[in-house]
């Protein structure tokens, strides 16, 4: 079983690395947002530190420490509850399952201030591609893929399950975020894509905000009420709220080498955990970085309608306020709350 399960992993690698390298190639040819460059902001961050290191270590603590210890511990996996059914069912069986978990997981982490906290980090891309949605938290993959894993184990699949389970959700992630000009018809109202993803990522118009929260499947998003889809492309991303990290924008020295030996990640880790009081005065400084967000956004929107630019991704400047650099960040959303706008 071990070659097997080895050889499976082999190809399942195999597959993961050569969808990203078909996505890659459909972004060069139908760009959705034109003119975004390949080594865009946080590229090195989001493919060394959040793609290959975050992500194998935590399989380490998730898999050989939380799975095999409930499963250690309740022996449930082997009563092999769901094992008799065909691999390609039980596949089937866990992305569907998951996939409705993790609407409403995602749903209530744009709700709850302290849960936004683990999925800003994913909402911080300005430019959204292939490899752009590996960038989460370490806490909200812990606990998402954890959810999504456990069950697979503790239910007695057997280990290819968890290798295929582990491809569906990589290749379809990179898909959805991928910069591609996708118009899938009606297929939209069901199978998820960059269509509606990248409007997810939206930062702009605020009717855009809080809105298709599906992963692979859209219709969870139709059937609940949170399906946007307008004519026209999504062209500002990123966060309104906050001074979330990103070295490049700040206009940082060496910062693409910060993002390279890990700094870049492990202040964005570091982030959530930031105070939620706010001094008056800073307040007052991130209301007006979002009011200019907002104006930038505005110009942008009336230039593209004016025929310039039309198609192109939006061009960020780091324009400053108040000394500090976080102008990237600053418009709208949920009233209330000076900073964390939910995103
Ligand atoms: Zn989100
Ligand atoms: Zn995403």
């Amino acid at each position: 079983m071990g070659d097997f399960t080895f050889n499976t992993e082999m190809l399942g690698f195999a597959l993961i690395v050569g969808g990203s390298l078909i996505l890659i190639g459909l972004e060069r040819l139908f760009p959705y947002n034109k003119n975004q460059p390949f080594f865009r902001e946080g590229f090195w961050n989001d493919l060394l530190w959040y793609t290959f290191i975050q992500s194998y270590f935590l399989q380490i603590v998730i898999f050989a420490g939380i799975i095999h210890w409930i499963d250690s511990s309740t022996d449930i996996s082997r009563l092999k509850l769901i094992s008799d059914w065909p691999i390609w069912l039980q596949v089937v069986f866990f992305t569907v399952t998951h996939d409705l978990y993790i609407y409403w997981a995602h749903r209530f982490q744009h709700k709850n201030k302290v849960l936004w906290r683990t999925h800003e980090a994913h909402h911080s891309p300005i430019h959204v591609d292939w490899i752009a949605g590996s960038r989460s938290h370490a806490g909200e993959i812990l606990v998402n893929q954890t959810i999504e894993f456990a069950p697979i184990v503790l239910l007695g699949a057997p280990p290819e399950v968890v290798v295929w389970k582990g491809v569906v959700s990589a290749v379809w992630g990179m898909y959805i975020h991928a910069n591609i000009d996708v118009r899938s018809g009606w297929l939209q109202y069901i199978i998820n894509g960059p269509e509606m993803h990248r409007w997810h990522h939206a930062d702009w118009p605020p009717e855009a905000l809080d809105k298709n929260f599906g992963t692979k499947l859209a219709i969870w998003d139709w059937i609940f009420g949170t399906a946007y889809l307008p004519d026209g492309k999504a062209q500002e991303f990123g966060l309104a709220h906050s001074r979330f990290p990103l070295s490049e924008v700040e206009g940082k020295k060496h910062a693409r080498l910060q993002q390279i030996l890990g700094w870049e990640w492990l202040r964005q880790n570091a982030f959530a955990f930031r105070s939620f009081k706010f001094s008056r005065e800073e307040q007052e400084k991130l209301a007006a970085e979002r009011r200019l967000r907002e104006q930038q956004y505005r110009r942008r929107e009336a230039e593209r309608k004016g025929g310039r630019k039309v198609g192109e991704s939006g061009v960020h400047t780091t324009q400053k306020v108040g000394g500090n650099g976080a102008a990237q960040n600053g418009a709208h959303r949920a009233a209330g709350e000076p900073e964390e706008h939910l995103n």
